[in-house]
């Protein structure tokens, strides 16, 4: 989110996630309490609605148009672009305002879109993906949701708990579940999931009486608001291609890949979708000449994504069945007793484990694996910063102000460019400025990342490039609980340094460790920036 827009104001109307309990049976059998995450933001519940009203804003902001009263009908791709068949398909009663048409669909029903690329974001039952007739392997749970969003009074949420704990979740032994999650201010999103429920049943009589019956001294009674229940089925599934065969049309999001809710990661995942795809769209379409290096940077996308998107289905689905799984009252009462054990002997923040937490808050994916990032130079240490990690937000101050700010958001968001961040010692961050002079969809500033005691050194190379200081913040990050640096997280001895390029999604293109010789430097940049 960040990438495109400041996610502060939406940090400050969502709730930070720290604490969570698991019931059963009628009783509240343990929580995890102390979630942090590797990120200036702490894990935060909020309501999808809201981010997409953000997003949304930010789009038109940036010029873009969003026409809500069309449709698609059809995708066709040929050698230089797509052409997208649309059709108008609300009807308004007045005085009610019609959503905004693309103008030719003023004067007829149905119209074309021409573009170089196309991208279906258009959900689980996607008509791009249908257009491109690919498959989408996976299966369906014989569960049904019911799904509501209520409002409680605020004098009615300490007594139970429920102030104090963003997931609540009642699990039964014959695999029904409720879960409550608190979204921003007094409101709950509350899910109910069980087999051979009827869609009829989903009422707010009906889910009344369930959380009475179910969830450990009942739900807040004083509910100000109950929206009307939903119904959802879910899958888990997967398309069998990212993009077309001529490679102009891509798949993001739940079009490309859907799962059970376990984990909550559907939209981020889409998130990272857009945001692994859209600089690729922008570099494609800014070096159009250069066809075999753009086939090959989109390719990327996949290659990249489809792993990640395989890692949740694969987590989720365990989740949701073990969890959904029917067992005897018996077996049931010993999962609990272990529950309790394992939630009472785990250490504050242990749970759970670090390495799963980051990956699903998304901070610890990895493209290392994808065959897309270098890692050059010497060989990395175990357990250091690898190419293809995500450039880890460390604060750090410039040369003209003393107020810490986030890598991320120096290197400065919605950028199409690459930069380059030079770790250790200073010399070398000039002779990359020279080096890498000329190369193009290069940011214009390097930064220069050494010790608050390494004297200081010339600021500017002789090219275009300028070559910032950056100071370590001397203020432990109180956002990210953590005292440690990029210098750490390289694993650099004292006089060792490292080379990043940095991609404009914030991932790690390539990790040079040492010296480097000029020609071998720009030739690897070259490529792995591929245009
Ligand atoms: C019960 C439930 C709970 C969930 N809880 C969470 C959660 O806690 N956290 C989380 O991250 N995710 C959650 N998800 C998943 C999340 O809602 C989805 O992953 C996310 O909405 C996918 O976004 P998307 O943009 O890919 O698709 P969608 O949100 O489905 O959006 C698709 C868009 O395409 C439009 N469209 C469809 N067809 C066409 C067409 N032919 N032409 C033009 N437009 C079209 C639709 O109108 C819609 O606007 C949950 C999902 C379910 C079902």
């Amino acid at each position: 989110m960040d990438l495109v827009l400041d996610a502060s104001p939406l940090a400050a109307i969502g709730r930070p996630f720290r604490a969570a309990r698991i019931g059963s049976e009628g009783k509240w059998i343990g929580k995890l309490t102390g979630l942090v995450t590797e990120s200036r933001f702490p894990p935060t519940t909020i309501g999808q609605n809201i981010i997409e009203g953000h997003l949304e804003s930010r789009y038109i902001e940036l010029g873009g148009t969003i026409f809500r009263a069309a449709r698609v009908t059809s995708v066709v791709e040929d050698d230089e672009g797509v052409n997208v068949g649309i059709e108008r398909y609300v009807y308004v009663r007045p005085p009610a305002k019609a959503p905004s048409l693309p103008e030719a669909l003023t004067r007829c029903s149905s119209t074309f879109l021409r573009a170089k690329y196309a991208v279906g974001c258009d959900g689980k039952n996607s008509k791009v993906r249908e257009c491109l007739n690919l498959g989408y392997d996976g299966h369906e749970y014989p569960q049904t949701f019911f799904l509501a969003d209520v409002e409680v009074e605020e004098s009615d949420l300490e007594p139970g708990g429920w102030d104090s704990h963003g997931l609540n979740a009642v699990l039964q032994s014959n695999g029904t579940f409720v879960l409550f999650v608190r979204l921003q201010g007094k409101v709950f999103r509350t899910y109910y999931c069980a087999k051979d429920i009827q869609p009829e049943s989903c009422t707010e009589e009906f889910l009344r009486s369930q959380w009475e019956t179910l969830v450990p001294e009942g739900f807040p009674t004083k509910i100000t608001r109950f929206e009307t229940p939903q119904v959802f089925r879910v899958s888990c599934r997967i398309v069998t291609s990212y993009s077309s065969t001529g490679g102009r049309v891509f798949l993001a999001g739940d079009a490309a890949h859907c799962h059970s809710p376990a984990g909550g990661q559907g939209m981020n995942t889409g998130l990272q979708d857009a945001a692994n795809l859209g600089w690729k769209l922008s570099a494609a379409i800014r070096n159009g000449a250069n066809e075999s290096g753009v086939k090959a940077l989109l390719a990327t996308y996949e290659k990249e994504r489809r792993p990640i998107a395989e890692w949740v289905l694969s987590t989720s689905d365990a989740l949701f069945s073990s969890t959904t799984k029917p067992i005897s009252p018996f077996m049931g009462a010993l999962r609990n007793c272990l529950i309790k054990t394992v939630l009472f002997l785990a250490p504050e923040r242990f749970l759970p484990p670090a390495i799963v937490r980051n990956k699903m808050f998304g901070t610890s994916i990895s493209y290392n694996t994808a065959g897309t990032c270098i890692d050059s130079g010497a060989k990395p240490p175990y357990g250091a910063l690898l190419a293809g990690d995500r450039l880890p937000d460390y604060e750090y101050c410039t040369s003209d102000s003393d107020q810490p700010k986030g890598l991320q958001v120096i290197i400065g968001p919605l950028s199409d460019d690459y930069t380059l961040v030079v770790v250790g010692d200073p010399k070398l961050g000039v002779k990359a400025a020279t080096a890498i002079s000329g190369i193009p969809n290069f940011s214009k500033y390097i930064y220069l990342i050494c010790g608050t005691n390494t004297p200081p050194s010339p600021e500017n190379s002789s090219g275009e490039e300028q070559v910032v200081r950056l100071i370590p913040s001397t203020i432990p990050d109180q956002r990210l609980k953590c005292s440690d640096s990029l210098t750490a997280r390289l694993r650099l001895g004292k006089k060792e340094s490292a080379i990043l390029l940095v991609r404009p999604d914030m991932y790690l293109a390539m990790v040079h460790r040492g010296v480097f010789d000029d020609a071998v430097l720009v030739n690897s940049i070259k490529a792995v920036t591929l245009v």
